[in-house]
């Protein structure tokens, strides 16, 4: 079981002028170590956006949340629950 760390969009990504993506800031990351361990790493997250490890933050509960990156939500599947794929 994969573990993920949160990660918020990097400020310096977003072109000038358009800072509309702003919405859903935080996004996912797979976390091979504690998020304790990783803040404040840059990381790719599951999406493929570049950010910045908050390690403070729980993805359980960001993810859960309406300013969390939609791709990075349906993968790490934080709301199931209609999993059927059980193998
Ligand atoms: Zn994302």
């Amino acid at each position: 079981m994969v573990t993920y760390a949160v990660g918020f969009a990097r400020p310096d990504r977003w072109s000038r002028g358009n800072v509309t993506e702003d919405s859903n800031p935080w996004h996912a990351v797979e976390a091979h170590r504690p998020a304790a361990e990783l803040d404040g790493e840059v990381e790719l997250a599951v999406c493929g956006a570049i950010v910045q490890i908050w390690g403070s933050q729980k993805w359980e509960r960001v993810g859960s949340g309406r300013t969390a990156c939609p791709d990075c939500r349906r993968v790490t599947a934080v709301t199931k629950p209609l999993t059927s794929s059980s193998r």
